[in-house]
């Protein structure tokens, strides 16, 4: 790789666009090539959560804590990331919540994720808007958040400027790469693109050009996860945090502590749904809302209000106000190694070809990794 001077990447979303971020570091000359107009997968519906307090203590966390300190780094020099040290505050709905909060700031790691676990009053002083009801929160310094609308089309402004006379970064939107060749691609137009390595990030498109290295029955590395997400209008108040209910902590694994078998069951519409509250303010007052989880395929096409009524009255709970009316709506599907098969890999990297590195699977945990990723791709 350290031979390589012109790197193709496939796929225009955060995996992608990190790749091409890295290798512009490196001095690699770089094309990028997306299927559609303008990305429009998981990279722009998320949440912009760069989340270290649910990651698993360990590789996970490392991997996390990194690409923080790169999303840092890029924030400063991009503004239009709306890079934003914000911090989280996870809240206890009650008392067997609020033990499993104590047990996470109690560990080891607890000063790595930047812990500290809150009363009620502390965590109305951290962030005044929450007027509602909860039994404490456990604050994380150390996540952050950033914008998805805004993270793609600003990361290649700034490629295209610091590549500037050199020809150094070309984008290249509305193309598919269809087919791969030793030190080549061609895309659907039947446009050759002559390259020394070829990174593919096709994100959750596991058919396509990369679905005969992904297709591997019930061992496929990758599975595909759906998720439900809404945002209102603009609230006038700054929620000074990223919030996340208790249901989160039936989820992340670093939450995973004796704690865990003492909580109640879920409330029946979130255990349906898979549901959990987070909550991100955008950097305009809108409030974005989710999420679920759906792992069965074929996923449903249309839209679970059920889902949403639930979500809705858990923000309201811990607001102890109404939330603004919901102007959008939409899924979204991330890619994710499948957890009976990647054993503890955190995302899906593999040579498929001499010089064709295929780069996806990082689940929910993608938007955060992702320039941690990049980097380690090339190495
Ligand atoms: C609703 C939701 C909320 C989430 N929230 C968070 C969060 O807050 N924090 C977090 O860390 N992670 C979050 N995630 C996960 C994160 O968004 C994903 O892991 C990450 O965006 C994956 O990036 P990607 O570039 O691999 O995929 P994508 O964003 O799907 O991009 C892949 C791109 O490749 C293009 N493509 C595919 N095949 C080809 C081809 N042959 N040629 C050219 N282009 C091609 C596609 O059109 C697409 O634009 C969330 C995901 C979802 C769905």
């Amino acid at each position: 790789m350290a031979s390589a001077t012109r790197v193709v990447v496939a796929g225009g979303g955060v995996l992608g666009t990190m790749h091409a971020v890295m290798a512009r570091r490196r001095g690699f000359e770089v094309v990028q090539l997306e299927r559609e107009a303008e990305a429009r997968g998981a990279s722009v519906r998320n949440f912009g959560l760069v989340w270290v307090s649910g990651r698993k203590a360990g590789a996970e966390l490392s991997l996390a804590l990194r690409a923080r300190e790169l999303w840092a780094e890029l924030g400063a020099r991009v503004p239009g990331l709306g890079f934003r040290a914000a911090g989280s505050l996870t809240l206890a709905g009650q008392d067997a919540e609020l033990a499993l909060l104590k047990e996470a700031a109690a560990l080891p790691d607890a000063d790595r994720r930047e812990f500290e676990l809150l009363d009620p009053a502390d965590v109305r002083a951290v962030n005044p808007a929450l007027r509602g009801e909860f039994a404490g929160g456990l604050l994380c310094r150390a996540d952050a958040i950033v914008e998805p609308r805004q993270v793609l089309p600003a990361l290649r402004s700034y490629l295209a400027a610091s590549g500037e006379g050199q020809g150094g970064y070309q984008w290249l939107p509305g193309r598919e790469v269809t087919e791969i060749v030793p030190n080549a691609v061609r895309d659907h137009t039947g446009a050759w693109h002559h390259c020394d390595l070829v990174v593919l990030c096709p994100g959750a498109a596991h058919t396509g050009v990369a679905g005969r290295y992904l297709a591997r029955g019930a061992l496929a590395p990758v599975r595909r996860v759906r998720l439900q997400m809404m945002q209102t209008a603009p609230l006038a108040e700054r929620i000074t945090t990223a919030l996340a209910d208790g249901d989160s902590l039936r989820y992340y694994p670093s939450y995973d502590l004796p704690g865990r078998a003492q909580l109640p069951p879920q409330a029946a519409a979130a255990e349906r749904a898979r549901a959990q509250l987070l909550l991100v303010q955008r950097a305009g007052g809108e409030l974005t809302i989710g999420d679920t989880h759906e792992y069965a395929e074929p996923f449903g096409f249309d839209l679970d209000e059920e889902a949403y009524d639930h979500l809705r009255a858990r923000a309201e709970t811990l607001l102890g106000a109404p939330i603004p009316r919901v102007r959008r709506r939409w899924a979204g599907v991330y890619s994710e190694v499948t957890p009976e098969v990647a054993g503890h890999a955190l995302y899906h990297r593999s040579e498929v070809e001499p010089g064709v590195v295929l780069v996806t699977g990082p689940g929910g945990r993608g938007m955060t990794c992702s320039p941690a990723i990049a980097e380690e791709t090339f190495g």
